[in-house]
């Protein structure tokens, strides 16, 4: 990564209002202002010249976005389907990718052209990611894939995957990966959607049959691949904890807040009330606390790749999330427990007209909090030995060759 720049508020400020007098968010659709952005420089700041930013502190992209809203009613957000490519993608290509890559590709993530996926979790392959089976074999200036991957989001609507292989089954686990650049249409992709809790289809399993990926695909060297994954894991949970809301009482406990002060009356008895009433203010107070522990993060962020700490704000919201939603329909009594049948199947927003349909929906959708993007139990696992320094877990495998560790 390039040496951090600075640049004045005020300048930051005047260069956003370039961008709206050249393209405004009110007249044109998100993909022509999105690239308008990123020529600017605009789309991420903290990355360099000529790859959507100007090489300053990540912390000054709140002020892009600020300045938008204070001129445009209509605001252009990341798309839903591109929070991958753009959370763990870009990064990840930015960090190790070509020139090529990066002047092809960059552009397509941010203007949500090009959607990505991450094929990491296998069937027998999820917290212990790095044990996973799928096999690339070298052929020419080719690699040649076989195995299944689980749980790829968006994999139906993707045009790229960020894909973890073994490329030396001889060495220990961690030695043996490399990382690919996938391209979702090619010959063997089958992709096949699994439906989950909440009647959607928002993750896939995918099957690799003989697929072949060009050796310029692969991200970093040969057998490196773990040390690129763990970019797209570090980034991945900045992306998930830093998603909550940015406005005091907004977001998710401004909904639980209107179904409290909404509630029917007589739903509850008098010694039920006292004590919703008193779940409800814990969640506001540790809705509060994250966001302002996330405020607090990201005013330390530097430019370059996030590290361990990202597993603070990854672990809160998911606990804290389950505690809301749970929360949420203990307000709504025997109205809670009906769930609408017949959810669209789609990724985007879900079909969630009215506050309680939503906290329904919430409530069955934040079950997945605290197991994607890594598990509760794993960012315990890495607050502990990696930030707080405490002695690591048992890994009687680490030394022994791959291919010699018993699996199911
Ligand atoms: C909504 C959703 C979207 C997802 N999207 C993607 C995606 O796009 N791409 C992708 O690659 N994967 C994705 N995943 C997969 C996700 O990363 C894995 O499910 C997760 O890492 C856990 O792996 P597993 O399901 O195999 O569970 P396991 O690893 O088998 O874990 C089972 C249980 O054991 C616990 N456990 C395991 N090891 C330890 C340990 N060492 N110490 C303490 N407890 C432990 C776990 O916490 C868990 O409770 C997604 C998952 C969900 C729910």
């Amino acid at each position: 990564m390039a040496e951090q720049k600075t640049m004045s508020e005020d300048e930051l400020r005047e260069r956003t209002r370039a961008l709206l007098a050249e393209v405004h968010p009110e007249k044109v659709d998100s993909v022509t202002f999105r690239r308008k952005q990123f020529d600017h420089g605009l789309a991420w700041v903290h990355f360099p010249e000529g790859h959507g930013g100007l090489g300053l502190s990540p912390k000054m992209n709140v002020v892009v976005h600020d300045e938008i809203s204070r001129h445009s009613k209509v605001i252009h957000h990341d798309p839903p389907a591109s929070i991958i490519g753009i959370g763990m993608g870009a990064p990840v290509v930015l960090t190790y990718g070509s020139e090529k890559m990066k002047k092809e590709m960059l552009p397509k993530i941010f203007s949500g052209e090009e959607i990505w996926c991450q094929m990491f979790s296998e069937p027998g392959a999820g917290s212990d990611v790095a044990g996973l089976a799928m096999r690339a074999e070298r052929d020419g200036d080719d690699w040649v894939l076989n195995g299944q991957k689980v749980w790829t989001t968006v994999a139906h609507l993707s045009r790229w995957g960020m894909l973890l292989a073994r490329t030396d089954p001889d060495v220990p686990k961690h030695d043996g990966l490399s990382y690919f650049v996938l391209d979702m249409h090619a010959p063997g992709v089958e992709v096949r959607p699994l439906y989950q809790i909440t009647g959607e289809a928002e993750f896939n399993e995918v099957f690799l049959t003989d697929v072949r990926i060009p050796n310029e695909l692969m991200l970093g060297k040969e057998g490196q691949g773990w040390r690129v994954a763990i970019t797209t894991l570090m980034n991945e949970r900045v992306a998930i904890g830093g998603g909550g809301s940015k406005k005091k009482g907004g977001g998710g406990i401004a909904q639980l807040q209107k179904l409290w002060n909404e509630r029917k009356a007589g739903a509850h008895s008098a010694a039920q009330e006292a004590i919703l009433r008193d779940r409800v203010t814990r969640c506001w107070i540790d809705h509060e606390l994250l966001r302002l522990t996330s405020q607090r993060a990201r005013a330390a962020q530097k430019a370059g790749n996030p590290g361990p700490e990202g597993s603070v704000s990854k672990l809160a919201q998911a606990e804290m999330n389950k505690r809301m939603w749970e929360t949420a329909i203990d307000v709504l009594g025997s109205d809670g427990l009906a769930f609408e049948a017949g959810y669209e199947l789609k990724q985007t927003a879900p079909r969630a007209d009215t506050p309680e349909q939503l906290a329904k929906y919430q409530f069955l959708r934040s079950r997945a909090n605290s197991i994607e993007g890594g598990t509760s139990e794993i960012m315990r696992n890495i607050l502990g030995e990696r930030v707080l320094g405490l002695p690591g877990e048992p890994r009687v495998d680490k030394d022994k060759a791959w291919k010699e560790v018993p699996r199911s």
